[in-house]
């Protein structure tokens, strides 16, 4: 049996709790991580300086294997690396290659218990192993370094929250399994068959993408689209036979107008993000590419904005291909999500700690487990900032009462699920 909500989590036995483990309440749990905060520190370095830019699968692997090591005190039921399907990479050319990833992880404890909560991160980074921010910079509780906040931090609080729920008094009666992707930061496109399987199986999710720069959690995210425009014009000498040419470079200038045009559209932002094409300059480019990010904020706005794109081509007469390579669907604030965002605000107030959730444009694995049917709060990793860039930094002191508050929701939604 699960406890009574409203009693207060300070009351409830601890029999399997060891002399002083403190996983008993949410404020001595926090007190617990604090004692360890040290050697927590040193895990997050230790992440952080592998290189796993989402196209370099060694050390995407790498992190796996350490993020693996650190649950084996926990026994969990299974530990298993998956291998997912090569990423789809839209070349300049026009061209799609494969490239190949790292594979995914996870990790299942008690998977027949009534309640199961999915853990769920990305073992991946925006930052390749060229580039050169790789090393972390450690004063006192602050990190600066890539994927300390986005989403190393995260990680070790995920594994310290399965810690915490084999402690928990109540946590027999939860399984969690911890899934991290290894392509998170290009859309997860070859991990959404592992995430629809999550989704199918668990009753709660529990993301640890870093928090927003508030503190904060995200409540409703946009959809993300990917979209390409190949345009092909008609090559022609540039000074002899100008006239006879037709210029796919002019051609895709007119057509990016019309398509930044639909910015006007409320719920929806284009963004053209690349461009590419032509060669010598003596020659009438017959090729030219753009690539786009879109922005949607509910199922409509998307519906909208693909047939927009899909007429604006076809009226354009120019000879274009329209491919799309990857959608994360809107996160809406549906019931499901605001009884869980109300239940982190609670949770923390009751830690004396403020998190409030705001809605944003950015999108994550949360957006596809929650179009799966999977509610989830997926900002609750480590506090932080200046992600995807070399600002990037995390703070160490977050991490107990962020655990806390994330065993705390656990406990109330496996609550609610039990009457
Ligand atoms: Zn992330």
């Amino acid at each position: 049996m699960m406890d009574d909500p409203n009693a207060p989590a300070a009351k409830t036995p601890a029999p399997e709790s060891s002399a002083s483990d403190g996983a008993a309440t949410p404020g001595a749990l926090a007190a617990d991580i604090e004692s360890r905060l040290d050697s927590l520190l040193l895990d997050i370095v230790a992440l952080a300086e592998i290189n796993s830019g989402s196209y370099h699968p060694d050390g995407v692997n790498r992190v796996g294997d350490r993020m693996a090591e650190l649950l084996t005190d926990l026994a969990p039921d299974q530990t298993e690396r998956i291998d997912v399907p090569p990423a789809q990479v839209m070349g300049t050319d026009g061209v799609t290659r494969p490239a190949e990833l790292g594979s995914a992880l996870r990790v299942q404890t008690r998977p027949d218990a009534p309640f199961q909560v999915c853990l769920f991160g990305h073992l991946d980074t925006v930052f390749a192993p060229d580039h050169p921010f790789q090393a972390v910079k450690v004063d006192g509780h602050h990190l600066a370094g890539p994927g300390v906040a986005d989403c190393k931090g995260g990680l070790v609080i995920a594994s310290e929250v399965a810690r915490a729920i084999d402690r928990a008094p109540w946590g027999s009666n939860v399984g969690w399994e911890i899934l991290v992707v290894p392509d998170e930061e290009i859309g997860s496109n070859s991990s959404k068959p592992l995430l629809a399987a999550a989704a199918a199986r668990c009753d709660l999710g529990i993301g640890f993408e870093p928090a927003l720069p508030s503190g904060g959690i995200a409540g409703a995210r946009k959809g993300a689209l990917t979209a390409h425009t190949l345009v092909r014009g008609l090559a022609a000498h540039a000074g002899r036979a100008h006239h006879e040419g037709r210029s796919a470079i002019l051609g895709l200038a007119r057509l990016i107008v019309e398509l930044e045009a639909l910015n006007e559209h409320p719920g929806v932002t284009v963004n053209t993000g690349k461009i590419a094409g032509g060669g010598a300059l003596n020659v009438v480019p017959d090729f030219a590419i753009a690539s786009y990010n879109l922005r949607v904020q509910d199922a409509e706005a998307q519906r909208w904005v693909e047939q927009r794109f899909a007429e604006v081509v076809t009226e354009s007469r120019l000879t274009i291909e329209l491919t799309w390579t990857s959608a994360r669907p809107p996160k809406e604030r549906t019931a499901a999500l605001q009884i869980l965002l109300d239940d982190v605000e609670g949770s923390a107030r009751e830690l004396g700690l403020t998190i409030q959730a705001e809605d944003t444009g950015g999108c994550c694995d949360g957006n596809d487990l929650a179009a799966a049917g999977l509610p989830n709060v997926d900002s609750l990793g480590i506090v932080g900032g200046g992600i995807h860039s070399t600002n990037e930094f995390a703070d160490v002191g977050s991490i107990p009462g962020r655990t806390a508050v994330v065993l705390e929701v656990v406990r109330r939604a496996a609550t609610r699920a039990d009457r």
